[in-house]
């Protein structure tokens, strides 16, 4: 008999509800190719509950009565309980997209750090005295939350994403409308439940789960949402832009990419080809940050190539949930068609294939959605393979011959997300951070980041930062307050 699968409930003013019309989606394990839980199947009425919920939670008493300090202490709480509860988060999302479990339970014992950050930061929240430039005014300024915040995530890092957004947005007294992806929504109904525990008031956090259009599309639209902050996909981001227009929301974008790991002669080349290879193999290459694109010096060119098939040769390809795999499947079969319809162009468009280039033969990965690793080398940077985002383990080398053309290969690219440089050059390193178009450069290392670290993109990566300071000011709103200290009468015909 089929094994019963698991159902998780959204959680909306507190309770555990399924969808208002009783459906479900299936989610996967991308390992076994099989379903092994269900969430609810919400559409436009679950958005419009969790959505009300949210709302009364922010102007309630309970949530604004609770003084800045107080929501700091709460999110300190939170980050001890998540701490706490981190490895079984973190083999959930295992099972749910099929990350390896070594990348999946660092992720969940880090995001601690983002609550305890913004924990930190929620009554340093200040406004101004102004000095003023007229007698007998008195100024200043409150930064106040927005209201209901959207949040929508994308499948490849659940909750890291999430806390990105959560933290901040809780951190400066807004409420949250989760949205996570339906392929990889388990994490998240788990998650929120420490919420209760940590002594958030019912509604401040809730959950919808669903297909992006019928969940997602009009919780972007929703009159009652003052903000959407999003991750996924730049067609997705551009469609949440247009309908986060007529209401005239705030909207926080971090979108995709096609990133630039640059690789000069002058570099340590053990560590360039390390950080080559955990810029695109890593994760499967399912990360916005994936360093699709190694820009190779042409001197050390076919050096770097055979340093670099030397350890891709040999990654292990396996069960996500094995501490040794290395390689773990694809999270969905639509990702993993497209990603062997992208290699194809790059066959097709005169790449050469000198590593992988299909699925895997190897009969025990059989039921997982595997891609084999795969590198192409003389790409050239119109070629597909150069300008799509891929989100899968495809790696295009692209030789250059001076700075300056690395600097217009690099930037020739429609995103901005993240780049790498590596050299021993200081000089260099500076006039490259200068001149890429990304929001993150790396010099000789890649993948980093931190809850200190802002994290956006230029271009079509996205609007907006996330993570360290500045990004609790994306959910704050100023207001200015004026106070007449003379009581004599003003001529009210001109501006005062
Ligand atoms: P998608 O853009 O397909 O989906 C992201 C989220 O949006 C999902 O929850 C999805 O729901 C939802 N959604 C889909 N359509 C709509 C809509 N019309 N209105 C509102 N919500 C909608 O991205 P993926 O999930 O495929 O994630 C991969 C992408 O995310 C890559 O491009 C990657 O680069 C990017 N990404 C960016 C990061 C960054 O910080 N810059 C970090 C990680 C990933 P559903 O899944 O149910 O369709």
């Amino acid at each position: 008999m089929a094994e019963q699968l698991q159902e998780f409930l959204n959680l909306i003013d507190g309770k555990r509800v399924a969808s208002g019309n009783g459906e479900w989606i299936d989610s996967y394990n991308p390992y076994e190719g099989s379903p092994w839980a269900r969430i609810p199947k919400c559409t436009h009425d679950d958005v419009d509950a969790a959505v009300a919920s949210a709302k009364n939670a922010f102007h309630g008493p309970d949530w604004k009565g609770i003084t800045a300090t107080g929501r700091g202490k709460l999110l300190v709480r939170l980050a001890d309980l998540i701490a706490a509860r981190a490895d079984e988060l973190g083999a959930l999302e295992t099972r749910d997209n099929g990350k390896l479990i070594a990348e999946m339970s660092a992720q969940t014992a880090y995001l601690a750090e983002w609550y305890r950050y913004y924990g930190g930061l929620a009554d340093k929240i200040e406004g101004r005295v102004l000095p003023m430039d007229k007698a007998s005014r008195f100024a200043f300024t409150r930064r106040e939350p927005l209201g209901v915040v959207a949040a929508i995530t994308a499948w490849n890092s659940p909750l890291l994403l999430l806390s990105w957004k959560l933290a901040p947005l809780l951190a400066a007294g807004n409420t949250a409308v989760i949205k996570p992806s339906e392929h990889a929504s388990v994490s998240t109904l788990e998650f929120v439940s420490l919420f209760e525990e940590a002594g958030f008031p019912p509604g401040v956090v809730n959950t919808i789960t669903g297909f992006g259009p019928e969940a997602g599309a009009p919780l972007a639209a929703h009159k009652d949402v003052a903000k959407v902050a999003f991750t996924g996909g730049d067609m997705t981001g551009q469609r949440i832009y247009e309908a986060a227009a007529p209401t005239l929301k705030h909207v926080g974008l971090e979108l995709g990419g096609k990133s630039p790991n640059i690789i000069f002669a002058d570099a340590n080349l053990d560590a360039a080809v390390m950080g080559a290879i955990s810029g695109i193999f890593a994760a499967s290459g399912q990360t916005c940050i994936a360093g699709s694109r190694l820009l190779v010096e042409k001197s050390i060119h076919d050096e770097v190539v055979e340093r670099l098939l030397d350890v891709a040769r040999t990654a292990k390809l396996g069960d996500p949930s094995k501490l040794d795999t290395q390689v773990g499947p694809v999270t969905t079969q639509p990702q993993r068609k497209h990603i062997l319809e992208l290699i194809e162009a790059g066959k097709a468009g005169g790449a050469k294939c000198l590593l992988g280039g299909g699925v895997p033969k190897s009969p025990e990965l059989g039921n997982g959605w595997f891609v084999e690793p795969t590198i192409f080398a003389g790409v050239d940077n119109s070629m597909r393979v150069a300008r799509e985002e891929i989100f899968g383990p495809v790696l295009s080398i692209i030789p250059f011959e001076s700075d300056a053309e690395a600097l217009a290969i690099a930037n020739d690219s429609p995103f901005g997300l993240a780049s790498g440089v590596w050299t021993r050059d200081i000089a260099r390193a500076i006039k490259m951070s200068e001149g890429l178009e990304a929001g993150t450069v790396w010099v000789n290392t890649y993948r980093a980041v931190s809850f200190m670290a802002p994290f956006g993109g230029y271009k079509r990566s996205g609007i907006g930062r996330e993570s360290g300071q500045e990004a609790i000011d994306a959910y704050l709103q100023t207001k200015t307050v004026w106070i007449e200290t003379d009581e004599s009468t003003a001529n009210p015909f001109i501006i005062r």
